[in-house]
């Protein structure tokens, strides 16, 4: 089987070391198979992306020498295929409308018994409006209360009926423990659809075969292992891996305008020197 990879960058900023060191492990695993290496554009979130940060991460990305193979997707122009899932989800009883506000979750989560945060430091909602009437649900919605899209994370798990794992090539075979995050939002007031939702529709759709990326985002993958299980997407093996650090051993962020690809162009560096020093010594198994 050919080996399919991608970069998946948020357009919210400059690209930086630590997205090159991410690109570049996604870019050298599919170079060495002889497999193909997919840029994709995360810009979902309209209130973070912009379209000059886009551009931007192409035009930088390109002269790293990072070259992708087929067009650029970008997630806004596929908005039809992600209200799509949500109906599908929604049709099969596993999506519900929330009209908490952020100030109510907090309450709420201060009430209850459970864990008060996701592994993403999200605040865990406790499910107050699953206990919603259908006819409550209607005349809330009728009315134009605002409001997000929740997957019914337990009905979601009796759904997927297996348990759930990941073969990752540096964490190995890793258990899904997806109710840590309780029911995640998979479409925002402000956005249409969430990064989860569309993170994992997108690599089913592109026949990504190895989602490689950084350990930040290893805990969201039980996430995404539900919604592949529910939806029948199969499950790509994962790669995650370290991110990159400053000398102080500090993660890189997009404030470290120092360390973007244009300000080390600008000062001189070459796109060699940038590969050198995004390098991170990682198999690809
Ligand atoms: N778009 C996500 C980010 O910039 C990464 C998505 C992924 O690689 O799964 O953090």
């Amino acid at each position: 089987m050919s080996i399919v990879t991608r970069f998946a960058p948020s357009p919210t900023g400059f690209l930086h070391l630590g997205h090159v060191a991410s690109a570049l492990v996604g870019w050298r695993c599919a170079r060495a198979a002889g497999g193909r290496f997919l840029l994709r554009i995360e810009d979902i979130d309209p209130t973070r992306c912009r379209p000059e940060f886009a551009a931007a991460i192409e035009e930088d990305l390109a002269w790293a020498g990072l070259s992708w193979d087929g067009p650029v997707r970008a997630q806004s122009a596929h908005l039809p295929a992600y209200r799509a899932v949500l109906t599908t989800l929604a049709e099969r009883g596993l999506l519900y409308p929330c009209f908490c506000t952020r100030a109510e979750i907090q309450r709420e989560v201060r009430e209850a018994a459970s864990a008060p945060h996701a592994p993403d430091g999200s605040l865990r909602y406790p499910g107050t409006c699953r206990a919603l009437t259908p006819a409550d649900r209607r005349h809330r919605l009728a009315a134009g209360a605002p409001h997000v899209l929740r997957l019914d994370m337990a009905a979601a798990l009796r759904a997927a009926a297996t348990p759930l794992w990941f073969d990752d090539l540096r964490h190995g075979r890793v258990l899904c423990a997806p109710e840590r995050f309780g029911d995640v939002v998979l479409a925002r007031r402000d956005a249409p659809a969430s990064y989860h939702l569309c993170v994992t529709h997108d690599d089913a759709v592109q026949d990504v075969t190895l989602v490689t990326r950084g350990d930040d985002l290893l805990a969201a993958t039980d996430v995404h292992r539900v919604l592949q299980a529910v939806m029948g997407w199969p499950a790509p093996r994962y790669l995650h891996h370290p991110l990159l650090t400053d000398a102080e051993g500090r993660r890189l962020a997009k404030r470290d305008q120092a360390l973007s690809v244009r300000a080390l162009r600008a000062m001189g560096v070459g796109a060699e020197e940038v590969r050198r020093r995004a390098t991170l010594a990682i198999p690809c198994g």
